[in-house]
């Protein structure tokens, strides 16, 4: 783990480095046509809405090392920069896109993993702005609530930048009614 500026600065760089570059070559090798293309676009954007809901829901708040005990801090600090080595995530994904690549068409495969990349670094940045910003927008307040509660409710909303998961499998914080 690491709590520095930098190192979370240099996170966010190396990330959209590499989601440039994944979706940038994917593009080039995709041989589908731009529809198919962009379908393999919105489908990793999909499936990182999961894997966002996954982790916070089941490595974060659980046991896992690394992650609980990074977790845990941001729950104590949330406007702190803890956050894991720049380079790890990148690492990370640049592995499944070498797994990807074996197993999918080359082009499909990139532009997959290159809008799940995008997908981690919108987090990212929504997720520091929630803690950062305070929204006037009314739309953007209650997208920035969602958030908030969970920090004072951790067994609920673990869905940041939407909801859709928490609603489907029943982590959406409803309030309950006052108690007369
Ligand atoms: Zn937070
Ligand atoms: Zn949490």
């Amino acid at each position: 783990m690491s709590s520095t500026r930098t190192n979370y600065w240099a996170e966010v760089v190396v990330d959209s480095a590499l989601a440039v570059l994944l979706i940038h070559e994917g593009w080039r090798r995709h041989t589908g046509g731009a529809l198919t293309a962009t379908l393999a676009i919105l489908l990793g954007l999909f499936a990182f809405s999961f894997v966002e809901y996954f982790f916070h829901r089941w490595m974060f708040h659980t046991r896992v090392p690394l992650f609980a005990e990074g977790h845990r801090l941001h729950h104590e600090r949330p406007l702190g920069y803890d956050s894991l080595p720049f380079f790890l995530p990148g690492a990370v994904l640049l592995t499944l896109t070498g797994l990807g690549v074996l197993i999918l068409p080359v082009g499909f495969a990139l532009l997959l993993m290159g809008a799940v990349t995008l997908g981690y670094i919108v987090y990212g940045l929504s997720h520091f702005t929630i803690h950062h910003v305070r929204f006037k927008q009314p739309l953007l307040r209650r997208w920035a609530a969602g958030h908030h509660v969970h920090h004072y409710h951790p067994d609920s909303n673990f869905g940041l930048t939407t909801p859709l998961w928490d609603v489907l499998l029943g982590t959406r914080y409803v309030r309950r009614p006052r108690k007369r």
